[in-house]
C-alpha cells in the first residue's frame, strides 16, 4: 500500500468516527425530544384534571391558563421531536455512506471488511504504525510540519530529530517551530529566546505566541489553580492558540484539497502511565477537518530520560540553565503537576536567580483564598525551601550538572568542549 492509499484510509477512518459520532449523538437528542413529548402530554393531562375539578372561578382560570401552556409546551415538543428525527435519518445515512466509503477503500487491501468500531479501529492502529516506522516519506506527504517546542530537553531532542530528517527528506521549508511564550511571571528566564536559537540553528521558521498574562493571570482571572484533573491551562494557554495558528498555517497553504499537517510533540511514554498509553502516531479528531487531516506524532515516544541525555551530549545541543540547578522539566515555574520536592527547589532557584515569584505566588493564592494543590499551599513549599537553605545554604550548580548527574564527569566535559567549539 503506497503512502497516498494509507492517508487516503485515515481520512475516510477519520470521517467514519465522526459520522458515528453524529449518528450517536443525533440519537441522544432524538430520545430527549422523544421525552419532552411524553412529560408534555402528562402535563396535559394533569391541567385537564385540574380544569374539571375546580371549585371556584378563579382557579379555573388559573387552571385554563396552565392547560393552555401545556398544550403550547406539547406543541414545542412535537416539532423538537420531528427536526430531531429527520436529524437523525440524515446523520444514519451518512454514517451509512463514510463507512462503505471506507469498506470500499479498504477492501483490495484486506480479505475482511473495514466495518465496524474494532475493525476500523485495527486498520487504523496498523496504518499509524506503518508511517510512524517511514518518517521521510511521512514528510514528504505532509503539506505542514507544525513542530511544538517549549524548549525543554525533550523537545530539544525532537526537533533534532525532526530537522535532521526534514533535511535529508529536502523538506526543511514545510517546518514550522511553535513556542507558546507564557511570559515571565510563569517560566524561567531566557526561554523563548532558547526556543528560537533551537529552531534558528536548523534554519527553520520560528513563530512565538504570546499568551498574555500566562498562568498567573489565568489562576488570577478563574479565582483557582488548575490541577491534573482540570488542566486548563495547557488547553486555554498553549493547545488554543497553536489551534488559531493551525488554521493560518492552512490557510497561507492555499490549497484545493485537504491538506495533511503534522502536529510534532516531544511526549515519551516513560515520563507518566498517563504519556504510556497515547500512541506515537494518532488522528488528531479534534482539530481535523474536511479541510485538514492532522496527525498528531510523538517522534521520540519510546526514548528512555538517559537516552534524551545522551543525544544532548553526542549532539551538543544547547538546553537551559534550569536542567543544570536538576530542575527536572523545563516547564511553567510553579507546575501544577510538579511534586512537592521539584517546586521546593523552584523556590530555591528563584532565590538564587532572584526572581520574584515565589512572593508573587504567594500572594496570589492569599488573595484569592484558594491552595496551590489541595494537599498543600506554596506558602508551605516556600516554608520547607527556606528551611533547607538555612541548613545547606543557597543552591548552587556548575555548567553541565544535568549531564554530569545523568551521564557522568567525562560526558559532561565532553559536552562543555563541543559547546566551547560550537561558540
Ligand atoms: S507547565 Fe504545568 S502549569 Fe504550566 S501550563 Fe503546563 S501543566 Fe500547566
Amino acid at each position: 500500500m503506497d503512502i497516498t492509499t494509507r492517508l487516503q484510509l485515515l481520512e475516510a477512518v477519520r470521517r467514519a468516527e465522526q459520522a458515528d459520532a453524529a449518528y450517536t449523538a443525533a440519537g441522544r437528542a432524538c430520545t430527549r425530544a422523544t421525552r419532552a413529548a411524553v412529560d408534555a402530554h402528562t402535563d396535559i393531562g394533569r391541567c385537564e384534571q385540574q380544569l374539571t375539578a375546580a371549585p371556584a372561578r378563579a382557579q379555573t382560570r388559573a387552571a385554563a391558563n396552565a392547560l393552555e401552556a401545556a398544550q403550547q409546551t406539547d406543541v414545542d415538543c412535537g416539532r423538537r421531536k420531528q427536526a430531531a428525527k429527520v436529524k437523525l435519518r440524515r446523520a444514519f445515512t451518512a454514517a451509512r455512506t463514510a463507512n462503505r466509503e471506507l469498506a470500499t477503500l479498504y477492501a483490495p487491501h484486506a480479505s475482511g471488511r473495514a466495518t465496524g468500531g474494532k475493525r476500523r479501529s485495527a486498520v487504523a492502529a496498523s496504518i499509524l504504525d506503518e508511517l510512524a516506522a517511514m518518517p521521510l516519506e511521512m514528510i514528504r506527504a505532509a503539506d505542514a510540519l507544525v513542530v511544538h517546542s517549549s524548549a525543554g530537553k525533550d523537545s530539544l531532542v525532537m526537533l533534532h530529530r525532526l530537522a535532521t530528517w526534514a533535511a535529508q527528506a529536502g523538506c526543511k521549508d514545510k517546518v514550522v517551530v511553535v513556542h507558546c511564550d507564557l511570559g515571565d511571571t510563569s517560566e524561567w528566564p531566557g526561554v523563548r529566546e532558547l526556543a528560537q536559537r533551537q529552531a534558528e540553528r536548523y534554519g527553520l521558521r520560528f513563530v512565538a505566541i504570546d499568551s498574555e498574562g500566562g498562568l498567573l493571570g489565568l489562576v488570577e482571572k478563574r479565582g483557582m489553580f488548575p490541577d491534573a484533573s482540570r488542566r486548563l491551562c495547557t488547553s486555554t494557554l498553549k493547545r488554543d492558540k497553536a489551534n488559531v495558528l493551525l488554521t493560518a498555517i492552512v490557510a497561507a497553504l492555499g490549497l484545493d484539497r485537504q491538506a495533511l499537517i503534522i502536529n510534532c510533540l516531544g511526549i515519551r511514554a516513560a515520563e507518566s502511565t498517563a504519556r504510556s498509553r497515547k500512541l506515537p502516531l494518532s488522528i488528531d479528531a479534534r482539530t481535523s477537518n474536511g479541510k485538514r487531516l492532522v496527525l498528531t506524532w510523538h517522534p521520540i515516544f519510546a526514548l528512555s530520560e538517559t537516552e534524551v541525555w545522551q543525544d544532548i551530549a553526542a549532539e551538543g545541543l544547547e538546553y537551559h540553565p534550569a536542567y543544570d540547578a536538576l530542575m527536572p522539566r523545563l516547564s511553567c515555574v510553579f507546575c501544577v503537576l510538579a511534586g512537592f520536592s521539584v517546586l521546593v527547589r523552584a523556590v530555591r532557584l528563584c532565590w538564587a536567580l532572584g526572581l520574584p515569584l515565589p512572593e508573587k505566588y504567594t500572594d496570589l493564592e492569599a488573595r484569592i483564598g484558594h491552595r496551590f494543590k489541595e494537599q498543600y499551599s506554596l506558602a508551605d513549599v516556600v516554608t520547607e525551601a527556606a528551611r533547607i537553605e538555612t541548613a545547606e545554604g543557597p543552591l548552587t550548580w556548575r555548567p553541565g550538572d544535568a549531564i554530569r548527574d545523568q551521564l557522568g564527569e567525562a560526558a559532561a566535559a565532553d559536552y562543555l568542549h563541543r559547546l566551547a567549539l560550537a561558540a
